[in-house]
Order: structure tokens, then sequence, then C-alpha cells
């Protein structure tokens, strides 16, 4: 075996596992070497995958000699071991983590506290979670956004140079804060001779993230590689209102990263001030940095977002056509990318030219659409689907908490969107009283002006109900 010229990794980690199985319970095995992929074998130099830093200290701390038993076994006295990381930035597992080659054999020999001398390099590529396609270029300046935009592009050329730091964007949905914000990641990114770590993340994922870090007791390792970033792009943080311990874990990371000269970028869907639930130490961070909004484009930068569209789309439109449209969708910049949109795949089935009448068919029936009525098996549907529970619970007569309040949500939404009188309403929730209703309609009523996270649940849920 010693001598043996052994290149097939896969057959020399399963020599490896034989040993360590003999001498490891099964619980441990399981846990901490299965994970494991073999990835390269290299003379003899095994280079083994682990899914984190901390996974790769635990080895350390507790198997090393077992390890050492196993490549003497598998590849012989002179066998090396060497880890990569595994860095999973959300989601998907990101490539692959480059590693540094470890030390020489003789140098390990000498060291005896640890006989492989291991090396984990801090080198990693990992998945920023941009989208390509969100770019400076390609978003449309009007006097709406200019500040916002300025202020984007100078953090794209000269991150955690400038003043603005945190930079936070705030503004409705729909107006460009994904775009843009993405679009300095993409900038830096793109910089050749540049090797900052950028990361776009949603505060939604990183609630989960965080979430699932303390379900698996894996706390140190989200914060290590969050606090590894140089550029940090959080989306969305009014989603972080009232989630005290994401909020506290968040700051720790905004005051690591903010001391160690790297870059943060927010967005919100309201001005800092508006959002209750933050804690004040947070809030009071923003103003570090520079906090900016982005309004609705007024006529004519709508028209210019349309016809920059087209230009993407490689899709024509008489300027009259162009000009109806940004007229009729005059909000959310999303709407109206999503009309035209749908002109283009009109027109390429009818193969027709995009004209007004087109156009104007295509506005009629968007309308018809959103004023479509929501049924309440709609509503019940989406906010069991939203909260999680089943439909049969939220007819039945638990009065569990997880259940009362969507049931509660559940009824206040009916009376809004539909004609159907409170006894009807009432009789579809299992039977309940028309009585029950209202009060579930009052409750609703007076908790929305005390908390936040309730409303936002329903402004979700409209949302959910109108797609
Ligand atoms: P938000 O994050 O503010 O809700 P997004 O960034 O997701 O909005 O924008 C919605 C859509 O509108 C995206 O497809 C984006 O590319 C587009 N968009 C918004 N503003 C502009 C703009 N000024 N120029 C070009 N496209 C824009
Ligand atoms: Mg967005």
């Amino acid at each position: 075996m010693e001598t043996a010229v052994r290149n097939d990794v896969a057959q020399v980690w399963k020599d490896c596992l034989m040993v360590i199985r003999e001498n490891v319970t099964e619980q441990s095995f399981k846990t901490w070497f299965e994970p494991i992929i073999p990835y390269k074998l290299i003379n003899k130099r095994l280079i083994i995958q682990v899914p984190s830093q901390f996974f790769y200290e635990w080895l350390e701390n507790n198997y090393v000699k077992i390890l050492r038993k196993a490549l003497d076994y598998a590849i012989g006295k002179d066998g090396q071991l060497e880890y990569t990381i595994i860095i999973d930035s959300g989601g998907q597992k990101a490539q692959q983590a480059r590693q540094k080659p470890g030390a020489a054999p003789e140098e390990a020999r000498n060291i005896p506290r640890n006989p492989f001398e291991i090396k984990v390099s801090k080198e990693v590529i990992f998945d920023s979670q941009l989208n390509k396609n969100y770019r400076f270029e390609n978003f449309v300046e009007g006097s709406c956004n200019r500040l916002a935009r300025a202020a984007s592009v100078a953090v794209a050329q000269k991150p955690s140079v400038t003043a603005f730091n945190p930079l936070m964007i705030y503004g409705e949905v729909g107006l460009g804060k994904t775009h843009l914000v993405q679009a300095i990641g993409n900038y830096i990114e793109g910089q050749n001779g540049n090797n900052k770590l950028v990361l776009y993340v949603s505060s939604e994922k990183f609630t989960s993230q965080f979430i699932n870090a303390i379900r698996d007791n894996s706390l140190q390792d989200f914060m290590n590689f969050y606090m590894m970033v140089d550029v940090l792009i959080i989306d969305d943080i009014q989603f972080l209102a009232g989630k005290e311990k994401t909020q506290e874990t968040f700051f720790h990371i905004f005051n690591h990263l903010h001391q160690s000269g790297k870059q943060i970028v927010m967005t919100s869907d309201r001005p800092p001030r508006e959002l209750s639930g933050m804690e004040d130490r947070l809030l009071s961070r923003f103003k570090w940095g520079l906090t900016t909004d982005i309004q609705t484009p007024d006529l004519e930068t709508r028209m210019a977002i349309v016809q920059n569209k087209l230009a993407t789309e490689k899709a024509e439109m008489d300027m009259e056509v162009v000009e109806y449209l940004a007229n009729c969708v005059d909000s959310n910049v999303r709407e109206l990318e999503g009309v035209v949109n749908s002109l283009i795949v009109d027109s390429a089935l009818l193969q027709r030219k995009i004209d007004i009448e087109l156009a104007k068919y295509r506005i009629k029936s968007l309308v018809e659409e959103s004023q479509k009525a929501i049924s309440i098996d709609k509503i019940i549907d989406v906010v069991t689907a939203h909260f999680n529970i089943k439909v049969s619970d939220i007819k039945g007569k638990t009065r569990l908490r997880e259940v009362v309040l969507p049931r509660q949500i559940a009824m206040y939404l009916t009376k809004e969107f539909t004609e159907l009188s409170l006894k009807t309403i009432g009789y579809h929730f299992g039977g309940r009283d028309h009585s029950t209703v209202i009060h579930a309609i009052q409750t609703i009523n007076d908790l929305q002006n005390q908390d936040r996270e309730l409303l936002l649940h329903i402004k979700d849920i409209k949302e959910k109900l109108k797609k």
C-alpha cells in the first residue's frame, strides 16, 4: 500500500473511511465524515471538501489522529491531507473553493501537534448572487433617480472610499432599487484586477439563513461568511423590522464590515424613520452614510424606459405607442416593463407590428385582469399558504394563536375584496357567526395600526392575491 501510486481519489477516500468507521461512533461518522467529498488526489496529497470552516476546525480538533491513521493506511506515511471549503452563499452551493497547497511533508513531520499542517485558504470563489442583467448602462436616468444613481455610481467606482457608507436607497416597489444596487455589484465585479468579494442578498434570505444557522448550530459560520465580504448589498431591509435577533446579528456584521472599511449598500421600501420595529442603534448607523430615495418616474423617463426595454429586446414601436403606454402605466416600472414584454410576445405570435390598437387591447385586458374579482377560496388559499397552515384548520374549531390570526386576516380580506355578507363569510369559515366576523375585522383593523409586522403580512398577502 505504501508505495503504490494511487490516483483514484474516490478509492483512496473509501479506504480512509473504512479506517475511520472502525474508530468513531456511528453518529460521528454520519455527522462528520459522510458529508465530506473527496475532491482531488495529487500524488500523495488528498484534498477533501468540507462544508464549512467550522466543520474543518471541528475535524482538526477532534479527529486528527484518526485521519492520520486513515491516511497512513490509504496513502502511506507521507500522505498529506488538505481541505477545501465550500461556501454556501445561500441556497445553492457555490462553485468551488480554491485551496492553497498544504505544507511540505518535512515541515509537517516536525510539528507534533498537527500531523498535517493543515492550511485552509480563505480564498474562496462564491456566487455573488448578482443578476448580470442589472447594469448602469441599462438603467435609465431621470430626475426621479438622479441622486440615487449618482451615489451608486460613486460607490461602484470607489467602494468604501466615498462618504456614502452605508448607502441606503429607498422608494416604492418597482422603481428600480434592486436594479440600481445590483448594478453597483456588477460594476465592481466587472473591474479587472479587483478581487473584491461582492455579495447580494435579500433580507428575506438573510433572515432564513440566520434561522437555519441557529437551528444547525452554525451561527459562527454564518457570521464569518458575511464578515468576509468586501461589499455587502442587502435588499429590502424593511423585512428585518420586528425581527430582533436577526437585526442584532445584522448589527454585528454591519459594525464589523464598516469598521474594517467594507462597503455596505441597502435598500428599503420606506425611509428609515418609518422603519418601525427597527432598533434605534441600527437606524442611527444608517446616518453615517447617505440615504436617498427613488421616486416615481415622470412621463419622459417612463418613455425612455420603454425605449430602453425595446432596444434590449430588439423590438420596435412607434413613438405614439411608446407615449400611450407610458401614459397608461404611470406608477410602477416593473408593470410598465411587463406590458412591453407582453406586447413583444403578442406581436411575435400574431406576426404583426406593435401598433396602437394592439397596445390598447393589451392595456384593456390588463386592466380587466387586475379588476377580476378575488374569490373567497383564493383568499383562503393564499392566506393559508402564506402562514403555512391547513385550510381545514382555518375552517375548523382550533383556537391556537397560529391559526386564529390568519383566520381573522382571511375574514378581513374577504370583506375587503368580495361583496359577500358577514353572514356568508362566517359560513365559509366553518359556519361561524356574523359577530365573529365583525370581531375579526375590528381586531385586524386595530392591530394594523400598532403592529408593523402584521401590516407587512397583509401587504404581502394582498400582493399575492393580485397575482
Ligand atoms: P424595486 O427593487 O425598486 O422594487 P426593481 O429594481 O426590481 O424595483 O425594478 C423593477 C423593474 O423595472 C426591473 O426590471 C428594472 O430593471 C426596471 N427598472 C426600474 N427602474 C428602471 C430604470 N430607471 N431604467 C431601466 N429599468 C428600470
Ligand atoms: Mg427590489
